[in-house]
């Protein structure tokens, strides 16, 4: 971006998370560029005023309406408008005020917004891949229709999409999504069964919000994002290969026609992956540290253990399948970690409880919009009743 170019003005939906506060940073960093428009959050008020407080946005949203007035008073000496509550997120969503969309929520609350912003002519920069996931046949088909560009942050999605800068009139043959494993690369069940809250939470390579960590605990992580990168490029299944890479330093790799392939790396810290988002199609200089060759023991590469680690298999099976499937796998995801971290169920019992509403719930081939809806409070309901949450 030169300097004669305009500020660009970042939505940031999720503002108070991993993502949103990473995004923050390079706002910060980059004042000629980039202003943040819209903050907003789910609960953390502290936070959210805090951040308003130093980056004087247009409008914040605080999703949880007990804490509107809190944040109305912190605010009041202030011209920043407060909005609250779940209308609110879709409705700021459709607002002129911004240029780009950083969907940093977590989760299926994602969606609304997201869609919102797609089909109000909005450009996101997409972290919140259960969108993808729960509908990313809706979500690609209204990019499409709106001509808004969906670019992804999640740092794998991040790699294919460089690897791809140049290449629009060459087919894929693959894209190989690397993974690191989690924190327990190499165990077998008898050992899972056990494993507590708190290990889980601690991933080797990256620093991320509680649901994300988990999922790559699990696995389920690359599962979904599998599922992402099928709706971004436009994939068949059998062209989407997981390798375990423990360093993660290869962020992911496309492989052409010719079997030629590209691959995009660095140290993991995910500010690089929102920067180029918020920069794209600019590559913007920054202080981050580099990797070093001369430093580097090995990299290496493996299969992943799908007989150990079921829901990398689950979730396969769901991207092979189609339809309502991934939405209904995501929402029992979603209820089987909440119960995780709050100690209602062990490691292992999350793949049953998905396993058990992906058997449940009625197969829905091509679902409409509201369709998706009901699957996943369906999904959503079954998986508690099996929990007793
Ligand atoms: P997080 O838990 O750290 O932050 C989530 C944000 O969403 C918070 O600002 C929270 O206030 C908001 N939020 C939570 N529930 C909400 C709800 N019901 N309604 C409205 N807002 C709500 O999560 P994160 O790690 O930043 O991840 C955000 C998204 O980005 C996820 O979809 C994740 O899979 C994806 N992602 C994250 C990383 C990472 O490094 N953290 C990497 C790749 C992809
Ligand atoms: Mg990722």
């Amino acid at each position: 971006m030169t300097n004669d170019q305009p500020i660009k003005r970042i939505a940031i939906f999720g503002s108070t998370g991993s993502i949103g506060t990473q995004a923050l940073d390079v706002i910060e960093a980059n004042p000629d560029k980039f202003s943040a428009e819209i903050l907003t959050a789910q609960s953390n008020d502290e936070l959210l005023v805090q951040q308003a407080l130093k980056f004087n946005p247009n409008i914040v949203v605080i999703g949880d309406e007990k804490k509107y007035q809190k944040v109305k008073e912190a605010l009041s000496s202030t011209d920043v408008k407060v909005f609250s509550g779940v209308k609110a997120l879709e409705e700021v969503a459709a607002m002129d005020c911004y240029d780009l969309m950083l969907a940093g929520i977590v989760g299926y609350a994602g969606l609304r917004p997201t869609l919102k912003a797609i089909t109000s002519g909005k450009p996101v920069a997409l972290a919140n891949k259960e969108t993808l996931v729960v509908a990313g046949d809706i979500i690609m088909r209204k990019a499409v229709e709106y001509r808004v560009p969906v670019i992804p942050v999640d740092s794998e999605h991040s790699a294919i999409f460089q690897c791809l800068v140049g290449e629009t009139r060459n087919r894929i043959e693959k894209v190989i999504l690397t993974a690191s494993g989690g924190p327990f690369i190499g165990k077998k069940p008898n050992y899972l069964v056990n494993v507590k809250r708190e290990h889980a939470l601690q991933h080797p390579n990256w620093s991320m919000g509680a649901k994300i960590t988990i999922d790559s605990a699990t696995l389920m992580n690359k599962g979904l994002e599998m599922i992402e990168a099928k709706w971004l490029f436009n994939l068949k299944p059998e062209q989407i290969q997981v390798v375990i890479h423990p360093q993660s330093i290869i962020h992911s790799m496309v492989q052409f026609e010719d079997g030629s392939i590209k691959a995009q790396m660095g140290l993991p810290d995910m500010k690089l992956p929102i920067q180029y988002a918020l920069a794209f199609p600019k590559r913007i200089p920054n202080n981050f540290p580099r990797y070093d060759f001369k430093k580097v023991s090995s990299l290496s590469f493996e299969e992943p253990d799908v007989k150990t680690f079921r829901n990398l298999q689950l979730a396969q099976d769901a991207l092979q399948k189609g339809g309502n499937l991934p939405c209904v796998m995501n929402a029992a995801n979603e209820i089987a970690v909440f119960a995780f971290l709050r100690n209602r169920i062990n490691f292992l019992d999350m793949t049953n409880v998905i396993e058990k509403t992906m058997e449940k719930v009625p197969f829905i081939e091509q679902p409409t919009l509201e369709e998706y809806f009901e699957s996943d409070g369906e999904a959503r309901n079954f998986a508690a009743d099996i929990i007793k949450l």
